[in-house]
C-alpha cells in the first residue's frame, strides 16, 4: 500500500462514505469540501494530487470517484479504525463511547501490517463495538507463501492467515474459536482434515471448506529461539 498523508486518508474515507450515501454515480467536490469542512478550492486542490497519485478519477466541473486503489485504502482506513476500537473496548476497557477520538488518530498511525496483527489478536470480528462491519479483506502480507488448508501435510504445524466470511461463519456456527496456531493431525477418507489448535482445541473440517482457509507453515524458528532463550 501507498504511505499516505493523515489528510490524504482523510479525503479518501470521506468520499467512500459519501459515495455509499447516495444515489449519485458521481460525488460532488462542494459535498467533499463541506464534510471535511474546508473550503471547495482547497479540496479541489487535494483531489488533483489524489488523481495524480491514481487513488481517484477527478472530472472537472463535475466530481470524484475513488479508483480501485483509492478504494482500497479508503476500506484499510476503515478497518484500522474499526479495530482500534475494537481493540480499545475488548482489551483495554474502554467504553463505547470513548473509543472514537483515539481510533480517529490510531488508523492513521497504524501500518498495515499492525492493523492485521491486532485483526488477528481480536479473532476477526466481525463488527467494532458499535456494531459497523469490519471490512475483512488483507491489507498485508507476509513474504513467505501461504497455501490453503487442501494443501497442508500431516504432522506439520501452520498459523492461519486468512479466513474468508465462509470459513469464519463455519467456525461462528460451531461457536467455536478461530484457531490460529494449528497442527495437522490427519487427512481423512472423505477429504477432510482433523487440526489441533496449540490450546488445545481440535476441529474438523470439510472439504469443501479448505480452500477458503489460507496458511503459513511454522519453520523451527520459533521454537528454536525459545530454546536458545532458556540456555
Ligand atoms: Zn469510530
Amino acid at each position: 500500500m501507498l504511505k499516505l498523508t493523515k489528510n490524504e486518508q482523510d479525503y479518501l474515507k470521506t468520499i467512500y462514505t459519501l459515495e455509499g450515501l447516495s444515489d449519485e454515480p458521481i460525488v460532488s467536490i462542494q459535498l467533499v469540501a463541506k464534510k471535511l469542512s474546508v473550503a471547495a478550492p482547497s479540496a479541489t486542490e487535494m483531489i488533483k494530487r489524489l488523481s495524480k497519485k491514481g487513488l481517484v478519477l477527478y472530472e472537472p466541473y463535475h466530481g470524484v470517484n475513488l479508483s480501485e486503489q483509492g478504494h482500497a485504502q479508503a476500506r484499510f482506513i476503515i478497518k484500522s479504525h474499526r479495530v482500534w476500537e475494537t481493540f480499545l473496548v475488548d482489551k483495554l476497557g474502554y467504553s463505547t463511547e470513548e473509543v472514537h477520538e483515539e481510533a480517529e488518530n490510531l488508523e492513521h498511525a497504524s501500518s498495515p501490517k499492525l492493523v492485521e496483527y491486532l485483526y488477528a489478536l481480536l479473532d476477526y470480528p466481525v463488527t467494532d463495538p458499535h456494531g459497523s462491519t469490519i471490512p475483512s479483506e488483507v491489507f498485508w502480507k507476509k513474504d513467505e507463501v501461504e497455501i490453503p488448508l487442501s494443501h497442508a501435510e500431516e504432522d506439520k504445524s501452520y498459523y492461519i492467515t486468512t479466513l474468508d466470511s465462509d470459513a469464519k461463519a463455519f467456525f461462528h456456527k460451531l461457536k467455536i474459536k478461530i484457531p490460529h496456531f494449528i497442527r495437522i493431525l490427519e487427512r481423512l477418507q472423505d477429504g477432510s482434515i482433523i487440526l489441533k489448535e496449540d490450546s488445545g482445541q481440535i476441529s474438523v473440517i470439510p472439504q469443501f471448506l479448505q480452500e477458503n482457509i489460507l496458511l503459513m507453515q511454522r519453520t523451527g524458528s520459533v521454537a528454536s529461539s525459545l530454546r536458545t532463550e532458556s540456555l
